[in-house]
């Protein structure tokens, strides 16, 4: 039971929440003035602490070195009691298992410091070891150049000891590293320990400076984590060091740790400035949903466009130049970096719309590569009649990649530039035999291509295999034969938001429900973590969820991950969109 510890805003694996002690603290944050360690076992038997809501109290421990036979481990082991005070118990990645604390203190966290792929392996087994909504804290180990990525690795407890210990070894640290003090000719900071001459500064005002910049880098992660923009920030700054940058890599690699921690929408836009770009978790799941859940239902030749830069692409006016020249007579695509390829029925959909790239107009060999790669399977899963590629040359690399490892013929219609007259003219007239389709077909088909995007391959034509579409794009709304409203389009995010009708179709359906399974109350508005019994292991932040109980029937939308709704025991697990009493 986690009572003094809340979490409130979730990043990937990154958490921004709430250490509830008398004087609540934001997290991550530093707790040295927060903390009371009872000590360890070792030294002495230890009493119980009395412990109060003041401070975090570390129960009485006995830490082992990584690398301890697991008879040793056994031997020493502590039990943690029950106690009626915030506490945190000290553990390390081989021995971490649940202890109804707070929090857990990593032990051997100092001697990971430098080696990612230790560090990363350490914190994904203690974090998955350990529940969800109980704060990660690494002693000795916090500077200004490593919080934000240890941060956004899951950690949310740390101290200032590094950064104080340091100052007095005369390193003057910074969020893009650290110098030798006698190496400064000026003091690059504003804090108040910097305001005095060079000559003046010494270690005692350099470990002040360097607790300054620390609490201020803290300030910068809390505001990254709540605006869902971390990534791009660590992205930029992890570089500084080659440890961190390996560790966020290596993060990278560990794709369902992430995965399951990242939101499937939201309103943060992503900055696509570097090749890592590429790796992140909502460019290769939007690549994977395109490719596997996706299935064009055009009968039309596919058009292949570069992106634009405006957002949403069809209120571009390149784009607008394209339908102009297409008329409803080919199925429209858009390349980009770091997207891949983005048929135009999800050009709304998270995070196609809200993503923004350096455009110099040179591809690096990875985008090339990424982007090849998703073309070409996007071409294995929807058979065309025809390929037109009406690009910028500096796509042709890609085309042909994806064209040779499909098996697919190109036609190429631009000239110089795809917005040429010249270039949008050959485009109409490679078009004019071409009919065209209706525009009750691309609502039906956008509806459609959005279900099986977000629940799943064949999702589109199960939950609406009868289907008539009112009100104009954006705002399209999804209805039954009957006129029973079954979904509605949100312009926001190009996902569908399900009414009661449309959530008993899911679960009725072949494809599988996300299901919350709550106990004998009626939930007006949310559900809280204590409230559910179950939830499907899929669900992620963002995800529509079916929740059910002896007392109720409702959809919503999660704000948890399916894990993280059973293990926790505070905060919101699901919005209520509509609801039926039983
Ligand atoms: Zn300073």
């Amino acid at each position: 039971m986690t009572e003094y510890f809340e979490i409130h805003d979730r990043d990937g694996a990154a958490r921004g929440g709430e250490l509830r002690l008398e004087t609540p603290v934001k997290t991550p944050a530093l707790v040295d003035d927060v903390l009371d360690n009872a000590g360890s076992k070792w030294t002495k038997e230890r009493d119980q602490p009395d412990g109060d809501e003041s401070v975090l109290t570390v129960l009485p421990h006995r830490a082992l070195p990584g690398g301890t036979p697991e008879e040793v481990k056994e031997a020493f082991s502590v039990d943690y009691p029950d106690v009626e005070f915030p506490s945190a118990a000290v553990v390390s990645p081989d021995t971490a298992t649940p202890q109804g604390t707070d929090a857990y203190v990593l032990s051997n966290a100092q001697e990971l410091s430098g080696h990612a792929a230790a560090f990363v392996e350490a914190i994904i087994r203690t974090r998955e070891a350990v529940p969800a909504d109980t704060a990660l804290y690494l002693p000795g180990v916090a500077t200004p150049a490593n919080v934000a990525v240890l941060a956004y690795a899951g950690v949310d407890l740390f101290d200032t000891d590094r950064a104080v210990v340091k100052g007095t070894q005369g390193k003057y640290l910074t969020t893009d590293g650290e110098a030798f003090l006698e190496d400064l000719e000026e003091l690059p900071c504003a804090c108040p320990a910097c305001q005095q001459p060079r000559e003046e500064f010494d270690r005692e005002d350099c470990a002040e400076h360097n607790e300054n910049v620390l609490r201020a880098a803290f300030g910068t992660v809390r505001e990254r984590i709540k605006a869902g923009r971390l990534r791009d920030y660590i992205e930029g700054q992890a570089r500084h060091e080659q440890w961190l940058t390996a560790v966020f890599r290596r993060l990278d690699q560990q794709y369902s740790y992430l995965e399951q921690r990242t939101p499937v929408l939201r309103r943060a836009e992503i900055t696509a400035a570097t090749d890592d770009t590429l790796r992140r978790v909502e460019i290769q799941r939007y690549a994977q949903r395109v490719t596997e859940r996706y299935r064009c239902r055009f009968d039309k030749p596919l058009v292949l466009v570069p992106c634009s830069a405006r957002k949403p692409y069809s209120d571009s006016q390149s784009h607008g130049q394209f339908h102009d020249a297409i008329q409803y007579r080919a199925h429209l695509v858009s390349m980009t970096s770091p997207i891949g390829v983005v048929p135009q029925e999800l050009e709304l959909t998270y995070p196609a719309q809200q993503y923004d790239s350096v455009v110099t107009g040179n591809w690096t060999a990875t985008e090339i590569e990424f982007v090849a790669d998703v073309l070409a399977a996007y071409l294995d899963a929807n058979e065309y009649p025809r390929v037109i590629a009406h690009l910028p040359e500096e796509y042709r690399e890609i085309c042909e990649r994806a064209g040779e490892q499909a098996g697919v013929e190109f036609e190429y219609t631009a000239v110089e530039h795809p917005t040429t007259t010249e270039s949008l003219s050959n485009l109409a007239s490679t078009l004019s035999e071409e009919s065209k389709y209706m525009k009750r077909e691309r609502q039906h088909n956008t509806i459609r291509a959005i279900a099986d995007y977000q629940f799943g391959k064949g999702a589109g034509d199960e939950l609406f295999s009868e289907l008539s579409v009112g009100s104009r794009y954006p705002k399209l709304r999804a209805k039954d034969d009957d006129g029973e409203q079954l979904a509605m389009l949100v312009p926001e995010y190009g996902l569908l938001a399900l009414t009661i009708a449309g959530a008993r179709r899911w679960v009725d359906s072949e494809t599988p429900t996300k299901r919350v399974e709550i106990d004998e109350f009626v939930p007006h508005g949310s559900v809280l973590a204590p409230g559910v019994v179950d939830a499907s292991e899929e669900i992620r932040v963002g995800d529509e969820v079916v929740i059910e109980g002896p007392k109720a029937f409702a959809v919503g939308r999660a704000a948890m991950s399916g894990p993280e709704m059973v293990e926790s025991s505070r905060g919101l697990a699901s919005s209520v969109r509509h609801l039926e009493e039983k």
